[in-house]
């Protein structure tokens, strides 16, 4: 595919850090190789916009990945994290931003009775799982195909994301031991849990789910779904870990927790309590918590975890964000559903808007998607040029089909109307394509 506009400044960029660092980016799905096209390199960022190195403007539909629930430079976060640099940037002690982001945490998300900071999501699973294992003195982990929980390696196993976008089976460097322990199954599809619990009797440690998917596109969990996980687990004493690094604080107050009330043993946050820091976190039941060193003897460490300006950020983001803002996060999110679903429609192209909460992406198919192999099945060439029409239109989308769209209480009228505008022609170029 040819692309009529050019970002010389981002290529450049983008030819510098090809030479150093591996594909030229620091996370694979910002390289645009599932979409083509040089990635472009931002410069800044101010509510719902932000400005590439060619000094184009782009509405930010990605927020960070879900991070900047705010928008961009949200004045509040930045005199939050700037007090907090005045005072210094990392101790390597406690410090009472991290109790009061924990302290946050707690108070929204009734589950968590302790929660442990670590920096990333990854991290957050990770530990998760050690302390899941060492709790119930089981090796086995089971998670579902397409959904993503970082790159833990016996979390890779047909993960989404960057996983899914470039359809990789596995990833050499994931031992066959380690893989070995994870049983990877059909998302929505609690007979084959059923199953792997009577095929694995006392082996199994924990079973590990996205609370609602966004991973392989947005995919909600079918009525009762979590609720069977949970029951499972019980019935099984495996514990049930729902992971809300892109949902927590975000699909409401408490995350999904919040929508669907399922309550887990474990549960993991990233992105949103970070404010576009590194911060993540790991929480759950206190029991099962009181075996993490140095209270117990599962060990879990971290040099910058807790990080005084990470958790400053994180917690000016939290506190802002009250039933207003995800009143309007939800209405701008229903609003722009409607939108793209209407423009697709209009040029008669195949398409499901799917939604969970304010999350929301959209298949080019018009088959129902419960799972990865729905998702997989949808015509990934017509998202390839919806997307650049909306690039070359100033939108700026997630560069992968198999990614959840994020907005921000910063979408303001102006922003979508933009948005607006960009749909009709990305509408006309994704019943164009050919595949
Ligand atoms: N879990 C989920 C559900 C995620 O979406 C992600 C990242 O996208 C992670 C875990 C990993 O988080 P991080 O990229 O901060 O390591």
């Amino acid at each position: 595919m040819a692309y009529s506009y050019e970002a010389p400044v981002s290529q450049s960029l983008f030819d510098r850090a090809s030479a150093v660092t591996p594909g030229g980016v620091n996370s694979p799905v910002r390289a645009f190789r599932a979409v083509g096209g040089t990635p472009r390199f931002m410069v800044s960022g101010t509510g719902p916009y932000l400005t590439d190195a060619d000094g184009r403007e782009y509405v930010d539909l990605v927020c960070s990945w879900g991070p900047m629930i705010l928008g961009h430079s949200h004045p509040e976060v930045i005199a939050a994290v700037q007090e907090a640099v005045s005072r210094g940037t990392s101790f390597g002690t406690p410090g009472e931003g991290e109790v009061a982001l924990a302290e946050e945490i707690v108070a929204r998300i009734e589950p968590v009775e302790q929660v442990r900071l670590v920096s990333s999501g990854t991290e957050a699973t990770m530990s998760a799982i050690r302390l899941a294992r060492g709790f119930t003195g089981r090796a086995k982990v089971v998670k579902f195909a397409g959904c993503y929980h970082g790159h833990v390696d016996a979390l890779l196993a047909a993960a989404g994301s960057g996983v899914a976008t470039f359809g990789l089976p596995d990833t050499p460097g994931v031992t066959g031991a380690t893989a070995g322990d994870t049983v990877v199954l059909p998302y929505n599809d609690l007979d084959a849990v059923r199953a792997a619990f009577a095929a694995h009797p006392g082996e199994i440690a924990c079973v590990i789910t996205e609370a609602s998917p966004g991973n392989m596109g947005v995919v909600p969990p079918a009525d009762g779904f979590n609720a069977g996980l949970k029951e499972l687990c019980a019935a099984n004493g495996a514990l049930y870990i729902s992971d809300e690094v892109m949902t927590g604080f975000r699909t409401s107050k408490a995350g999904w927790y919040g929508v669907d009330g399922v309550r887990p043993d474990l549960m993991t946050f990233g992105k949103v309590m970070g404010g576009g820091f590194p911060a993540a976190a790991f929480g759950g039941r206190g029991d099962v918590m009181a075996h993490l060193a140095p209270a117990g003897p599962v060990y879990q460490a971290g040099t910058l975890s807790g990080n005084p300006v990470a958790t400053a950020a994180g917690l000016a983001q939290l506190r802002l964000l009250d039933d207003a803002a995800y009143a309007k996060i939800d209405a701008v999110s229903a609003e722009l559903r409607s939108l793209v679903g209407d423009a697709l429609t209009k040029e008669g192209v195949a398409h499901t808007v799917s939604a969970a909460s304010n999350m929301f992406s959209v298949f080019f198919t018009d088959r129902p998607v419960r799972d990865y192999d729905d998702a997989r099945k949808q015509d990934v060439f017509r998202f390839t040029a919806f997307f650049h029409s909306m690039l070359e239109q100033g939108v700026y989308l997630p560069p992968s089909a198999f990614e959840s769209w994020f907005v921000s209480t910063a979408h303001d009228e102006r922003a979508i109307e933009r948005i607006a505008a960009a749909l009709p022609a990305a509408a006309r170029a994704a019943s164009e394509a050919t595949a």
